[in-house]
Parts: C-alpha cells; sequence; structure tokens
C-alpha cells in the first residue's frame, strides 16, 4: 500500500515506538508520586517536554501536555474566552479552520460570544486588511490556524501576530499540520498559544501539547488534581507523552531535508498531473502551502468514487467530497475558497510523508490519470459536456 493520507494520521515511528515501551510495564508509576518508580516517570516526562519545546523554540515551562489537538485546542479558546469574558466577548477566527477550532467557537456563538469569521478567497489566505478591520474593543482573541488540513495553505501568522500584540488580544495557532514539516518558532511567529498534536508528525494517537506563552492566563475547562499547573489535570499519559518527545526530536533532527525531500516530491506531483490530466485543478496557493500537501480537483469526477478505485491500486488518500463525510455536507473549506458545490465533489487531497519515494509518486500519477479517465467515460456529467 502507498500511504498518502498523512494529514489524516501517521504510522509511530518505530523510534517512538521504542522510547514508549519502558513506561508501560517495567516504569508504569504515577508521576505524581514521590517513591523512586514515580520520579523515573516524572523525569521522562519533563524531558519530553523539553523535546517538545525545544521544536517550537519555547521554554518548557510554557508547554502543557494534552490528549490532542482537539483539546489543546479547545482549552486555548474557551479557557481565554472564559477568562476574560467580563472584559469582552468577541473572537476572530478564519472560515477554514479545523472543526476543533471551528466548532468550538461555533459553541461559543451559541453562549453569548460573537465571532468573526475572516474570509479566504480563492487562495485560501486571510488578508491581514481584514483582520485589522475585524478588531473592536470587545475582542479578546484571534484563532488562526498556522497551515489548513485539507488544502495545506500558510497563513501570514507573524503578520496577525504582530497586530494581536499591539492590541493587547491574545493569539492562538492551531499548527498542528505544521510542528515537524515546516519550522515553527513560537517567538517569531509572536503567539500567545500554540496547539500541537502527536499522531501527525510518527507519534501515538492520542496525546498534543498546548503553548501558553509565560504570563498568559487562561480558565481551566476540566478540573480536578493540580497535574499541568492545573490547566488540564488528570494522571498523565507517560508513555505517549515520551512518545510525543521522541517524535519531535526526531522531527526537528530532520525538518530541512524532510522539507526539501517532501516539497519536490509534491511539486513533481502538482506539476505532473495538472499536465497530464485535462480539466484538473489545483485548490489552495501554489506555493505557499505545506511541503507534503497537494489537493486537486477534477471535472466531472465523484470523489469517493476517485479514492475508492485509487484504493483498489493501492493507494490511500482522502477528498473534501459531500458524501465522505459524515454530515453529507462538501468540505467548508473548499467552499471557503469559493468552490460550488459540484466542484468540491471531485476533490483529491494527497499528503505525503517522509517515507514515500518517487517511485510511489510515480506510480500515483499514473493511477490518477487512468483513474480519472476511467469513471469519466462513466460520467453522464462529463459525457454531456461534450468533452
Ligand atoms: C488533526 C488536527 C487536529 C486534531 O488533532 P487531534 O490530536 O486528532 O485531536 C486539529 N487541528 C488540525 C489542523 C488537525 O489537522
Amino acid at each position: 500500500m502507498i500511504y498518502l493520507d498523512h494529514s489524516a494520521t501517521s504510522p509511530v515511528d518505530p523510534e517512538v515506538f521504542e522510547a514508549m515501551k519502558p513506561y508501560f510495564i517495567d516504569s508504569f508509576g504515577n508521576a505524581s508520586t514521590l517513591y523512586s518508580l514515580g520520579r523515573e516517570g516524572k523525569n521522562a516526562m519533563e524531558a519530553a517536554r523539553e523535546q517538545v519545546a525545544s521544536i517550537i523554540g519555547a521554554e518548557t515551562k510554557e508547554i502543557i501536555f494534552t490528549s490532542g489537538g482537539t483539546e489543546s485546542d479547545n482549552i486555548a479558546i474557551k479557557g481565554t474566552a472564559y477568562k476574560f469574558k467580563n472584559k469582552g466577548n468577541h473572537i476572530i477566527t478564519s472560515t477554514i479552520e479545523h472543526p476543533a477550532v471551528y466548532e468550538t467557537c461555533k459553541y461559543l456563538e451559541k453562549n453569548g460570544f460573537e465571532v468573526t469569521y475572516l474570509p479566504v478567497y480563492n487562495d485560501g489566505i486571510v488578508k491581514v486588511s481584514d483582520l485589522k478591520e475585524a478588531i473592536t474593543d470587545k475582542t479578546i482573541l484571534i484563532t488562526i490556524m498556522h497551515a489548513n488540513n485539507e488544502i495545506g495553505t500558510i497563513q501570514p501568522i507573524a503578520e496577525i501576530g504582530a497586530i494581536a500584540r499591539e492590541k493587547g488580544i491574545y493569539f492562538h495557532t492551531d499548527a498542528v499540520q505544521t510542528v515537524g514539516k515546516i519550522p515553527v518558532d513560537v517567538k517569531e511567529m509572536n503567539v500567545d498559544m500554540l496547539s500541537l498534536s502527536s499522531h501527525k508528525l510518527y507519534g501515538p494517537k492520542g496525546v498534543g501539547a498546548l503553548y501558553i506563552r509565560k504570563g498568559v492566563r487562561v480558565e481551566p475547562i476540566i478540573h480536578g488534581g493540580g497535574h499541568e499547573r492545573g490547566i488540564r489535570p488528570g494522571t498523565e499519559n507517560i508513555p505517549g507523552i515520551v512518545g510525543l518527545g521522541k517524535a519531535c526530536s526526531i522531527a526537528k533532527e530532520n525538518l530541512v531535508r524532510d522539507a526539501q525531500k517532501l516539497t519536490s516530491l509534491r511539486d513533481k506531483l502538482i506539476d505532473s498531473v495538472l499536465e497530464q490530466v485535462e480539466d484538473s485543478y489545483l485548490n489552495g496557493h501554489r506555493t505557499k502551502r505545506l511541503p507534503n500537501n497537494a489537493n486537486f480537483r477534477f471535472t466531472a469526477i465523484e470523489g469517493e468514487s476517485l479514492i475508492l478505485t485509487l484504493d483498489s491500486k493501492g493507494i490511500a488518500s482522502s477528498t473534501g467530497s459531500a458524501c465522505s463525510s459524515t454530515k453529507l455536507e462538501p468540505s467548508h473549506v473548499l467552499m471557503a475558497i469559493g468552490l460550488k458545490e459540484v466542484e468540491s465533489h471531485g476533490s483529491l487531497r494527497i499528503s505525503l510523508g517522509h517515507e514515500n519515494t518517487e517511485e510511489d509518486i510515480n506510480y500515483t500519477i499514473n493511477a490518477i490519470k487512468e483513474v480519472v479517465a476511467k469513471l469519466r467515460k462513466m460520467s453522464p456529467l462529463w459525457c454531456a459536456s461534450g468533452t
């Protein structure tokens, strides 16, 4: 199988798995206990905190371990909303956020908060001038993702952060898709909070982290023992945290090399598909995108048929077409970049990983060509278009 869905999840790196193993059966202690077994766990956790801090240029004290990207986003957004509800009730985000941010904002709208969703235009990128206009004296939080999980577009985070900092408004970014893929530096990016998730960078599922800049205050959204400075109570997932730490340190070491390799595979894929498949288009900005992301659309093709036929050829990929989602709605991201519903049906997301090879890409280009041609032969839409 050729796995091309790394934005959905990635396999655990065998080195990461090896690092985690001792913390299940041998060194299983609770990190809050005083005897040596507990201290072993605590030490392993603090070493992991350093590894996580290091990949984003943070201090160790600024890292809170969570159950993943979704929880990190929730703590940052609701935690700020609850903390500052007496100061203001306005939040600014974008129309293309991951559901972990988008649905959290929708929930807050039902509970007295007002949310501005900044448009992204055809290239999938927010305009800083729109942001400036949206800010009011009631704005307490700006939350804009670093890179989009569907179309891969990268937002001008440092510029947005500079504006937020100047106005004294908290700025959170969901960096789940970028940590380990492109350089992320919380200081250069002027962010107050940043979410990351382990399973998108070759670590285990169910663990993540939230960076909270020194001095930034949020209200806890769950309550319990005082773990993680009271911001995220609950006995720590030591094996998972150790895995996340190891995954970050491997990703940091290989970042430049992997990014170069992925960018060149991505560009070959994009150029070849656009050149060789008629009526094919790229969704999202051509260059301001993740090194591992290509998102196409093909006229008169159903995304589901495309995914299943590619699967029969051994390729795992995904689509933003309506029928693939549980809500039977087309991807809100594809709608936000101005596509018509019928256009979104024919979308294909390919997200590469460092284990993919040039041969994988050559095979995939040919498979896409064949499958699109075959499906179009059976498509009444394509025949009606007279092509
Ligand atoms: C995967 C993803 C999340 C959710 O992370 P989990 O660890 O699966 O909860 C949040 N934001 C983005 C951009 C993602 O790609």
